[in-house]
């Protein structure tokens, strides 16, 4: 953040200087001194960009041109770009799980065309590993280089154009991933799963009764413009530090002996906005939430239309943990999948999308337009800090009062947070559910594009970008698991419940599948 902030101070004044500075070049006939020039871009289908734009504000800082193309950027828009401004390196963001494979297109693309710049992956579902082993094979002709935080784009960005160290850094890098993608062969010949079946056999059962409870009304409810200032309370602040590479947990980390004095700065700087935030109202806030009458099938939970459940509305797909799980004792872990939470009989089941992101934009793009990337990177994350409170407020009200399932619940803010409360609210697209897809079914059942104004992106991005979406469920006993990787034989009878060619059912999965399609 401190960068950040110093590079308004540094941008006004090189908005002042740079008249004069272009007349002294055109007199004494010099060059430009920049280190070179980086275009970046978050990828088709992905909508969110704070990590992009404090790497770009960083690199800006020290020298280099940042040509920034924003988000949902299609492959050849890139190209065409980098190709037309001559750039010497691309960046690549992304955040959600489907931008991985837009990554390798983009990748592949750039070797079909003959590109031999660099390639800088980053963004929060990135990683090192799928850098080596699936986007860096595709592009032979460039070198990719993965980058963990903002704070190190400089440095890989420098050494990649220098004219002594590319070479040998390159090697280096190259020799590294080719390493990585060897032993990650490796491991793969060795994970072997349990075959479906099985882990069906496996399933999780509840450990006592449980008498499913009718929600207080089924159908959907419109919030058309919800009041921010209460929303505030239920913020929670360390992912908030998070999105600026601040590591550590609120509030204690205002207090650390190497981040306290930047994070307190930054907590206050939060604080003075969204106090304008609130006052002047410069986001709506929007949600549309729904229960409605469900019965499991199998790994499906089927949504008929009323109490009679015999009019089927439609179906949500679940997945199934295939991990091994040693047996023989009292201990044995279940192979979850969501769909275990709900009764084969008459049980219930919620939805939810929420957003604080309208305005978000304009709110952004005006302090851009003045040269202030710290208020503009500032308000998307408190933008997105109040989405995630939204979501956690909406679902305290459910529990207490829509479905009224736990209506002497009793928790505060930090309870809240730590996930102290009966029932979940998965989201489509996260560990227990990592099929994007999914959110189609959803906003569908939801209409949440007209009750609450979020659209969905060709990769299932929710669009303005502070948003939250997904299922609530009521079970006491439920909770969140990670699928991990799966096999053939579930992904096939996958594609056939959702009536979705294997092939394209695969290239969804593609970031949890244990075997090479
Ligand atoms: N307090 C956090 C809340 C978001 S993270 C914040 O303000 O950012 C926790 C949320 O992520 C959960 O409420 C759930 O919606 C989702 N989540 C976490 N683990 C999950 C899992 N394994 N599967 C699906 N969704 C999960």
């Amino acid at each position: 953040p401190q960068v950040v902030k110093s590079a308004r101070v540094m941008k006004r004044a090189v908005a002042y200087l740079e008249p004069y500075m272009e007349e002294e070049k055109a007199a004494s006939g010099a060059v430009s001194s920049s280190k070179g020039k980086v275009l970046m871009a978050t990828v088709k289908g992905d909508v969110h960009d704070i990590g992009k734009n404090i790497v770009g504000v960083v690199l800006q800082c020290n020298n280099f041109d940042v040509i920034d193309m924003g988000v949902m950027v299609p492959a050849n828009d890139i190209i065409d770009k980098a190709v037309e401004e001559q750039v010497d390196i691309i960046g690549l963001s992304g955040l959600i799980t489907p931008s991985l494979d837009e990554m390798c297109h983009v990748a592949a693309e750039m070797e079909r065309r003959g590109l031999n710049i660099p390639l800088l992956i980053g963004g929060a579902t990135t990683s090192k590993v799928h850098t080596a082993v699936k986007i860096n094979p595709n592009y032979a002709k460039g070198q990719t280089v993965y980058v963990t935080d903002a704070s190190r784009a400089v440095g890989v960005a420098s050494n990649l154009l220098s004219e002594e160290k590319s070479a040998d850094y390159q090697t280096e890098i190259r020799a590294d991933y080719e390493a990585m993608a060897e032993a990650h062969a490796r491991g793969r010949a060795e994970d072997k799963r349990t075959p479906i079946g099985e882990a069906r056999e496996n399933a999780w059962t509840p450990k006592q009764e449980h008498q499913p409870v009718k929600p207080q009304f089924t159908g959907t409810k419109v919030f058309d413009d919800y009041d921010l200032a209460e929303l505030r309370d239920y913020i929670d602040w360390t992912p908030f530090f998070q999105s600026w590479d601040l590591h550590g947990r609120y509030p204690a980390i205002l207090t650390d002996d190497v981040v306290g004095e930047a994070a307190t700065s930054l907590f206050k700087d939060a604080q003075e906005m969204l106090d304008q935030m609130i006052g002047e109202k410069w986001l709506t806030a929007k949600a549309v939430i729904g229960f409605w009458p469900v019965a499991r099938d199998g790994d499906d939970i089927v949504v008929f239309h009323d109490e009679e459940r015999t009019n089927e509305r439609a179906r949500l797909h679940t997945l199934r943990q295939q991990m091994q799980r040693s047996s023989g004792s009292d201990s044995k872990r279940a192979n979850y999948a969501l769909a275990d939470f709900v009764a084969e009989g008459a049980d219930y089941i919620g939805g939810f999308a929420v957003t604080t992101g309208h305005g978000e934009d304009d709110v952004a793009k005006r302090f851009e337009e003045a040269g202030d990337d710290y208020s503009s990177i500032m308000s998307k994350a408190l933008a997105d800090r109040l989405a995630e409170a939204f979501a956690e407020r909406m679902h305290q009200r459910v529990r207490t009062e829509f479905w009224g399932y736990a209506s002497d619940e009793a928790l505060d803010n930090v309870a809240l947070i730590e996930e102290k409360y009966k029932g979940i609210r998965p989201a489509p697209g996260y560990p227990a559910q990592p099929d994007h897809t999914e959110k189609a079914t959803l906003f569908d059942l939801l209409d949440a594009e007209k009750g609450a104004g979020i659209a969905l992106t060709e990769s299932f991005a929710m669009w303005p970008g502070a948003a939250v979406s997904g299922l609530y469920f009521a079970h006491p006993e439920s909770s969140y698991f990670g699928v991990g990787k799966i096999d053939r034989d579930q992904v096939a009878d996958y594609a056939k419940r959702k009536g979705m060619e294997l092939k394209i059912c695969e290239k969804w999965l593609a970031p949890i599948l244990s075997y090479t399609p």
